[in-house]
């Protein structure tokens, strides 16, 4: 963002606006945290704030302050769209196409409020007036951050803003591990435990808050790993009936693509989840180094992200999905092995 439409943004917010606040579709902690992390700043500012996500999100997110006044747009679709049609502001946080938040893309795209997007992931789409967007970034929560310090507005964090924001900063770094998270992260991150967060009840929610189900599903994901050594590639699969077996609840595959990156010797990790009510398979990917994870979604599976992390989808079965995949592989094998 330039000065000038740092300027411009500074006086739009300088009087009381109402304000709509979008993650993507299925979000994530950063999405989750960069969304109600922001709306409790604006909120302090003055102006009258919601996050309406366009579904649901895992419960391990659902104590992050705010959490009880988020719209669920496939739920409350009515309600949401009211409010997107009323907004003055409408800001479009950790995604940069608008057909990543699924049905609510069409009434954003229609609405007559300034959009204003940030973001961190490659390539964004030019479907906002005012666009905040940095690859180099680590989650979308630092980039909130730094708005608002752009925003001349530090002095306004306050715990629940905090939280929330380090909510996304951890949970998109892997816990402070990926190779974005860099010294000004943990500025940042130093920053918002001298406001008084509390890091340990974030961890604990987050990650120490498993169902006796998505650890049987873990047990059931490792028994379906599969290494190709020579090609540096891990890959996991789960049916739909694997998932109904486990008591699948939303968020429960989340981060289940990442044990295969730990074994020794992978640079490259994906995991094919089968999602029988839209007929297609769902994939994440993962890499180490310089694999560019969201070329290979973008070039062969329909979907994008970062260099270390993307994701796409397939429409061919869960078998033939596997087999385009580990055929692909061949293609990819020097660039592997280098
Ligand atoms: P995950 O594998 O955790 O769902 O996503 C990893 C990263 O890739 C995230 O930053 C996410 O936003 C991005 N991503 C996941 N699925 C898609 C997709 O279908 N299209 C695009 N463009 N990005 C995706
Ligand atoms: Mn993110």
């Amino acid at each position: 963002m330039n000065t000038t439409s740092i300027l411009e943004v500074k006086k739009l917010l300088s009087t009381p606006k109402k304000v709509v606040i979008v993650p993507h579709k299925n979000p994530d902690g950063d999405a989750m945290g960069s969304t109600l992390g922001l709306c409790h700043f604006l909120k302090k500012l003055g102006h009258t704030a919601i996050v309406i996500a366009p579904n649901d999100y895992p419960s391990f997110l659902k104590w992050i302050p705010g959490t009880e006044d988020v719209l669920i747009h496939e739920m409350n679709t009515k309600t949401s769209e009211a409010h997107i049609l009323a907004a003055d502001l409408i800001f479009t946080l950790d995604f940069n196409a608008l057909h990543r938040c699924g049905a609510m893309g069409t009434p954003i795209a229609n609405a007559k409020a300034i959009k204003i997007m940030i973001d961190h992931h490659q390539q964004p789409d030019a479907y906002a007036q005012y666009v905040y967007s940095d690859v180099s970034m680590c989650s979308t929560s630092q980039m909130v951050y730094h708005f608002i310090e752009k925003m001349e507005g530090l002095d306004l964090i306050d715990v629940a803003t905090g939280e929330a924001l380090y909510t996304g900063i951890m949970t998109d770094t892997a816990s402070f591990r990926f190779p974005l998270t860099t010294s000004t992260t943990h500025k940042v991150i130093a920053h918002l435990i001298d406001i008084g967060i509390e890091k340990s009840k974030i961890h604990n929610a987050v990650y120490d808050t498993n169902s006796f189900g998505r650890l049987k599903l873990l047990g059931c994901a490792m028994n379906n790993l599969r290494f190709l050594e020579n090609k540096h590639t891990a890959y996991i699969s789960l049916t739909n009936k694997e998932l109904d077996a486990h008591g699948f609840k939303k968020g429960d595959t989340e981060g289940l693509v990442n044990y295969g990156l730990s074994l020794k010797g992978a640079k490259f990790a994906a995991i094919f989840i089968e999602h029988q009510e839209e007929s297609i398979i769902k994939i994440s990917f993962r890499s180490k180094g310089d694999f560019d994870v969201n070329k290979f979604a973008r070039n062969h599976f329909s979907g994008g992200g970062h260099n270390n992390a993307s994701g796409g989808r397939s429409d061919l079965n869960l078998e033939d999905t596997i087999t385009k995949f580990t055929n692909l592989l061949t293609e990819y094998e020097s660039e592997l092995n280098s």
